[in-house]
C-alpha cells in the first residue's frame, strides 16, 4: 500500500485545485510546498478570471472568497513622448463579475485551508527534490530525504519546473525568449484608492500601459487591491538586454512616470519583487502524462499573453481540476498507467485550456513585434493631439490627417501586415 493516494508537488493554484477536488472526493492527498506558506512564492499581477474557480468551488460564491476587489473598469493607456491616451471600459450594470483582483499570499492561504478542511494534508517548508520510480512508473516523491510513496504524482511546481526539466519532459527553451517581471506593492489605504480611482465598495480597476517601457518589448500594469495597489512591468529579456537597461531601472522609470504617478503619488512602496520566467504557452508544452504522473498549471506551460490580457491562473485551476478528475477515474479503475491517465489530455482538449492555447498560439509571436511598443502608442497620441489641437490654422480633414500621420510614422507595408496579423492572431 502506498503512503498516500496522490502526492502533489507545489501548493500554487494548480496544486491546490487538484488537492481540493481529490480530497473532497475522499482520496488521501499530500501536497508538498517549498515556501513557508502557500502563496508565499507567487509573483503574480493578480487578476484572476473567475470562471474556473466558480466551477471548481461551487458551494462558495466568489464574493465570499478573499478577492481584494472585482474588476468593473478596464483601462489601457498608450504612452507617447509627452502625453498619454487612455481607453476606458466602464461596466456599471455588471450582473456577474468576470475577474477578481487577488493578492496570492492571502488567496492561496485561504484556498489551502479549504483543502485541509476537506481532509487534504499540506506540508510547507519542504522541497521535493526527486521522483520515485519502479519499473518505469512514478511511484512517489523524495522530499529532503523523505521518501513518500503514492499511486500517482502531480507536478504543479510552477513555471520554473525543475522536476519536468530533470526528466527531460520539458522542451529546452532559449534564454532569449525568457520574460522578466518586476512588481511593486504601493500602500495607499482603502479610502485613498477609492478616491483616486473613483471606486466604491469592492469595485476594482485593471489598467494596462503600452509604450512606457523605453522601447523595450513589454508593458506595465496597475491593479487596485483593497488597500494597496500592485504595479509592475513585464518584458522580454532579450529586448531588455538589447536596450541596455536593467529591470530594476525600468521599474523605477515606470514607477516615476507621470502616467503612473498620478495614481500612486505619496504612496509607500512596501514590497518589490522580480521574476524570471521561461517562455510558456502551447509551443512549449512538455509531455504532461506518463505512467503515474501528470503535470498541471505553469509547469505544463499553460499560460497565455495577448496584449493587456495575462492568463495563467484560470488555466492552473482548470488543469489542476482536470488532473484530479483523471485521477478519480484511475483510482476507480485501480489503473494509473499512461494509457488511463491520457484521459487528462482528452479532458484538456475538450476544455478552454487547450482550445484557447491552440487558438491563440501565434499571439506571443504577434506580441513580439517591436512596433507595438514604440511607433503605435506614439502614433495614437499624435493623432489624438492633432485632432484636439485648435490654433486658428485650417487642418486637413480627419481621414487625410490620419493617413498623413500614419504614413509619416510607419512604412505602409508594415502597417497593413500588422493589421492583418492582429486580426489573424489575437
Ligand atoms: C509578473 C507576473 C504577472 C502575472 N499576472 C497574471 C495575471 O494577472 N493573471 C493571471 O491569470 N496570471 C498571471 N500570471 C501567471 C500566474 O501567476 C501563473 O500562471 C499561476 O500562478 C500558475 O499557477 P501554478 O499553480 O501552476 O504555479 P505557481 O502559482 O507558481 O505555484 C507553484 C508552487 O510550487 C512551489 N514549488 C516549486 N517547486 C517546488 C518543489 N520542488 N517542491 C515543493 N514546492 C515547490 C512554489 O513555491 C509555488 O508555491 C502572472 C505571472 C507573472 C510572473
Amino acid at each position: 500500500m502506498p503512503d498516500v493516494d496522490v502526492a502533489i508537488v507545489g501548493a500554487g493554484l494548480a496544486g491546490l485545485s487538484a488537492a481540493y477536488k481529490l480530497a473532497k472526493n475522499g482520496l488521501n492527498v499530500l501536497v508538498i510546498e517549498r515556501g513557508p506558506y502557500p502563496g508565499s512564492k507567487n509573483v503574480s499581477g493578480g487578476r484572476m478570471y473567475l470562471h474556473a474557480i466558480r466551477r471548481l468551488i461551487r458551494e462558495i460564491p466568489v464574493e465570499n472568497m478573499p478577492f481584494e476587489r472585482f474588476v468593473v473598469r478596464e483601462c489601457i493607456t498608450f504612452v507617447g513622448e509627452d502625453s498619454y491616451v487612455t481607453l476606458e471600459l466602464n461596466q456599471f450594470k455588471v450582473k456577474q463579475y468576470t475577474s477578481g483582483l487577488v493578492l496570492r499570499a492571502r488567496f492561496d492561504k485561504w484556498f489551502a485551508s479549504l483543502v485541509e478542511e476537506n481532509g487534504g494534508v499540506i506540508v510547507t517548508n519542504k522541497r521535493v527534490d526527486d521522483l520515485l520510480f519502479e519499473n518505469g512508473k512514478v511511484t512517489g516523491i523524495i522530499a529532503e530525504g523523505d521518501q513518500i510513496t503514492a499511486n500517482a504524482v502531480i507536478i504543479a511546481e510552477g513555471a520554473n519546473s525543475f522536476l519536468a526539466e530533470k526528466y527531460n519532459l520539458r522542451k529546452s527553451f532559449s534564454p532569449k525568449s525568457m520574460t522578466v517581471a518586476a512588481k511593486g506593492i504601493i500602500e495607499l489605504g482603502e479610502d485613498e484608492i477609492n478616491k483616486r480611482f473613483n471606486l466604491k465598495n469592492r469595485e476594482g480597476v485593471a489598467h494596462a500601459f503600452v509604450g512606457i517601457t523605453k522601447g523595450v518589448q513589454g508593458g506595465g500594469f496597475i491593479y487596485t487591491n483593497k488597500d494597496v495597489v500592485a504595479i509592475g512591468v513585464v518584458c522580454l529579456l532579450e529586448s531588455l538586454v538589447k536596450n541596455k537597461i536593467s529591470i530594476a531601472d525600468l521599474f523605477e522609470y515606470y514607477r516615476l512616470h507621470p502616467a503612473i504617478q498620478r495614481y500612486i503619488e505619496g504612496g509607500k512602496l512596501i514590497e518589490y519583487s522580480g521574476h524570471l520566467t521561461p517562455e510558456l504557452g502551447i509551443n512549449m508544452m512538455p509531455k504532461i502524462v506518463s505512467n503515474g504522473l501528470l503535470i498541471a498549471g505553469d509547469a505544463a506551460a499553460f499560460f497565455l499573453e495577448g496584449g493587456p490580457i495575462l492568463r495563467g491562473m484560470d488555466f492552473a485551476i482548470e488543469s489542476g481540476s482536470l488532473a484530479a478528475e483523471t485521477l478519480l477515474i484511475a483510482h476507480k479503475r485501480k489503473d494509473f498507467s499512461e494509457k488511463t491517465l491520457s484521459i487528462y489530455l482528452e479532458l484538456l482538449n475538450n476544455s478552454f485550456v487547450l482550445r484557447d492555447l491552440k487558438r491563440y498560439k501565434n499571439a506571443p509571436k504577434f506580441m513580439n513585434n517591436p512596433r507595438l511598443y514604440t511607433i503605435y502608442p506614439k502614433l495614437i497620441n499624435e493623432i489624438y493631439k492633432q485632432i484636439m489641437h485648435i490654433d486658428g490654422s485650417t487642418k486637413p480633414l480627419l481621414g487625410k490627417l490620419m493617413l498623413n500621420l500614419m504614413f509619416k510614422n510607419v512604412n505602409p507595408i508594415y502597417l497593413v501586415k500588422d493589421i492583418i496579423e492582429a486580426m489573424m492572431y489575437l
